[in-house]
């Protein structure tokens, strides 16, 4: 067999496999030849559209859209019409979705051109020294917007004498620098993502016609929030001299004078579960047993009296007030706080209310801020000091310990606390050491609160109101809170956002969300995003 096979074979005819690989080699080596011509071809086809498009963004004139494209967009709609009317499934809900995507195009092409417009027209000069900028270049930039990905060229160049490079029509067109999102998209981001976690931001977003990612949206809302710190340390900086702070109360008391009235400021704190060790290896995490850990949100809210009121329930709104929420300590609290509390007012009233609970931290506040204000302990926090002690001495939620506090709460309600004392210090002789030593704690906090345990005022003025016989004095004082249940129900609203199960934060990402939740909710958004002020004109 080898011997017919080999004389059959043609001696210079090279093996089968070296056929196949040389066959193999050359078709390679001819699809990369092809490639590179296609890839050249391709670079040079993109320059040339680019070219095209540079050009054409410098000769727009008008945002509008041609009489063409209106005519198309028409076309569009009559045909989507049609098939409402043809198709009973569809209402009102297909009408507007029709409506919606039909519009996305017109609507984007629209943005561009009119940012395209406010970019060739803005001038090519440094924001600092307004000399012209030199070595220029015409530059696209794409945007995310609320209608759409933008492409928008702009001017770039370097100021001569600053030497920084620059790009004018991005300031003017409220671009940051590195980012993508439009204001809009600013804005919707730093909305979306300080009320829910952003996984859900990105559906909710889709669902309203914007497309962006999970990281898009998280990275633009924490940028927000960064820039909305900013914006409230210049307001908080004012404070810093006696005279800045004399000239803002005068400031805030311009106008007409109103009636005398009661500024309510209450404080509390609440705890938020962080992440230290981010960017810690997993092994090192490991190790470190207290990488995550409880830290304090400090809290405060400000309100006139006037703006309180009582619904037919009983439960008191508040029709306007301040919030302050932050991470960064008791002083930095302060400072916001007083802030706030100089805008509602503080400079026109000489009656100013502080409430809280029994910690230290809040009336050291109150003396350093507020020297003249008035003090009120929380009631129900005094009450369940009480009914801490009618646990311990008779077993929680027994009938004894209802009625051994029963009469002490009573006491507390008519202004006789030091009988309540009296009372908690004869128990002491007949207990434990233990138990004597809680009584003696409780006995302190009641000591300590003293003068901040005025009630029965509030509570016969509300009784003579419920009679319908008030004094105008008593009208007046029944509105008053007890305790200070306005912040503690501030409080759990900023949890919902902040204290889901599982939770973790890092000290930058929850303080910027935070500000700017606190935005949003003392009516200041526009001051953040000024294109809100065309259609909210107020967003109380
Ligand atoms: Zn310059």
């Amino acid at each position: 067999m080898n011997v017919v096979e080999n004389h059959t074979r043609s001696p210079r005819r090279p093996h089968v496999k070296v056929r196949k690989v040389r066959k193999e080699q050359k078709e390679l080596s001819q699809l990369q030849e092809e490639q590179i011509h296609r890839s050249v071809d391709e670079i040079l086809h993109a320059g040339q559209a680019l070219a095209a498009a540079a050009k054409a963004a410098a000769s727009v004139t008008q945002a509008e859209l041609t009489n063409t494209e209106l005519a198309v967009w028409q076309g569009d709609l009559k045909t989507r019409f049609a098939t409402v009317q043809e198709d009973s499934q569809q209402n009102l809900g297909f009408i507007e979705e029709h409506i919606f995507l039909s519009s996305c195009e017109p609507l984007r092409l629209q943005a561009q051109r009119a940012a395209q417009l406010k970019a060739n027209t803005t001038s090519c000069v440094c924001s600092k020294c307004k000399t012209q900028l030199v070595s220029v270049k015409y530059i696209a930039r794409k945007i995310d917007s609320r209608f759409g990905q933008l492409v928008v060229f702009r001017h770039y160049g370097q100021c001569p004498d600053c030497q920084e490079w620059q790009c004018p029509a991005d300031d003017a067109l409220g671009l940051a620098k590195n980012a993508v999102a439009s204001p809009y998209v600013q804005e919707v981001s730093a909305l979306l993502v300080s009320k829910m976690p952003s996984e859900q931001a990105v559906l909710v977003a889709q669902r309203l016609g914007l497309d962006l990612s999970r990281c898009t949206l998280h990275r633009e809302a924490h940028r927000q929030g960064v820039k909305a710190q900013e914006v409230r340390s210049a307001t908080v900086t004012q404070l810093d001299t006696w005279e800045d702070i004399k000239e803002l109360a005068h400031s805030s008391t311009e106008g007409p004078q109103s009636q005398p009235f009661t500024l309510v400021i209450e404080i509390d704190a609440w705890n938020i579960r962080e992440r230290d060790g981010w960017g810690q290896t997993k092994e090192l995490r490991a190790k470190d047993k207290t990488f995550s850990q409880w830290h304090w949100v400090y809290v405060g809210t400000v309100f006139r009296l006037d703006h309180r009121s009582q619904t037919a329930g009983n439960r008191a709104i508040i029709s306007q007030r301040r919030y302050v929420a932050t991470r960064l300590g008791i002083p930095a609290l302060m400072r916001q706080l007083h802030r706030e509390a100089i805008d509602c007012g503080l400079g026109q009233t000489k009656d100013v209310l502080v409430i809280g609970d029994g910690a230290v931290w809040i009336w050291n506040i109150a003396k350093d801020r507020f020297c003249d204000a008035r003090q009120r302990l929380d009631l129900y926090h005094a009450d369940e000091h009480l009914w801490s002690v009618a646990n311990q001495l008779y077993g929680k939620g027994t009938p004894e310990a209802a009625q051994w506090v029963k009469p002490l709460l009573e006491q507390i309600r008519n202004d006789q606390t030091p009988a309540t004392i009296q009372t908690l210090q004869e128990l002491e002789s007949g207990l434990t050491q233990a138990l004597q030593k809680k009584l003696q704690t409780q006995i302190n906090y009641f000591q300590s609160h003293l003068n901040r345990m005025c009630y029965k005022e509030i509570i016969d003025a509300r009784k003579a109101v419920k009679s319908g016989d008030p004094t105008p004095q008593q009208k007046l004082k029944a509105n008053e809170p007890l305790g200070s249940g306005a912040i503690e129900s501030t409080c759990r609203q900023y949890q919902c956002r902040f204290k889901r199960t599982g939770q973790f934060w890092s000290l930058a990402g929850d303080e910027a969300l935070m500000c700017l939740e606190t935005f949003w909710r003392n009516g200041r958004w526009e001051e953040l995003y000024p294109h809100v002020k065309l259609s909210s004109p107020s967003l109380n």
